[in-house]
């Protein structure tokens, strides 16, 4: 994280499209590095500071399920956007957790992704910010550490930005649709079922008893709300 140019990492081994890529993220003041399969994705992942990787799923050597679950496995916390030949990809991404902030299906529009694009580096520095607390959860908006009772606790990116929409909002109610307005911004795929998906990972890693939530409550046909 610096306060340079974002640099963002492509992952793709179709070359028309990591070229095309790479001239419109330029063209947007970042610096880009790319990989052609997934095993030198993996390696300039780890070996360099990256604000965002874009990952294709399908790639030759190691595919992108296999990069973003070792990434994450590592604790490596970048903000990844999955670029996906089919919406069942996307499915399977999403449903099994694996740690990806966003996608977009191919063939994509260029204005589409850096939409995306943009959303997701916007999330770099908030800095300033106090820290937050509920419960004996605490969280830092400038480093994006979380802690409970201490000990620190690994959320996703998007984890901790729909744990920070909430914060924010605290003690209000945010409707799903808001909730998603403020992770991924105004242009997003997600469905509302997504925010329901993040909360159930959030209680669990952050409620005593995440079957009966003290803080991160459901509130019937409204949304969701934080009570610290
Ligand atoms: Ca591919």
């Amino acid at each position: 994280m610096t306060d340079g140019a974002p640099r963002v990492l492509v992952v793709e081994d179709e070359a028309s499209i990591l070229l095309g890529l790479r001239m419109n993220l330029e063209r947007e003041g970042c610096v880009v590095g790319g990989a052609e399969d997934g095993e030198a994705g993996l390696r300039r992942a780890r070996e360099e500071d990256w604000d965002l990787i874009v990952l294709d799923l399908m790639l030759p050597k190691s595919n992108g399920y296999e990069v973003l679950c070792t990434l994450r496995a590592e604790h490596d916390r970048t903000p990844v956007l999955v670029l996906s030949a089919r919406s069942a990809e996307v499915d399977k991404i999403m449903g099994l957790n694996l740690g990806a902030d966003d996608y977009v299906t191919k063939p994509f529009s260029v204005a589409e992704l850096l939409a995306r694009v943009r959303a997701l580096l916007r999330r770099r520095n908030h800095p300033g910010e106090p820290l937050w607390s509920f419960g004996d959860v605490e969280a830092d908006p400038t480093t994006r550490e979380v802690r409970r009772a201490g000990s620190p606790i690994t959320l996703t990116p998007t984890e901790f930005d729909v744990l920070a929409a909430l914060l924010r909002a605290s003690p209000r109610v945010l409707s799903r649709e808001q909730i998603m307005d403020a992770v991924w911004g105004p242009i997003h795929h997600g469905t509302v079922r997504s925010v329901d998906n993040f909360i159930v990972q959030l209680r669990a890693k952050l409620e005593d008893d995440p079957a009966h939530p003290r803080h991160l409550l459901t509130v019937r046909g409204a949304g969701y709300r934080l009570v610290r």
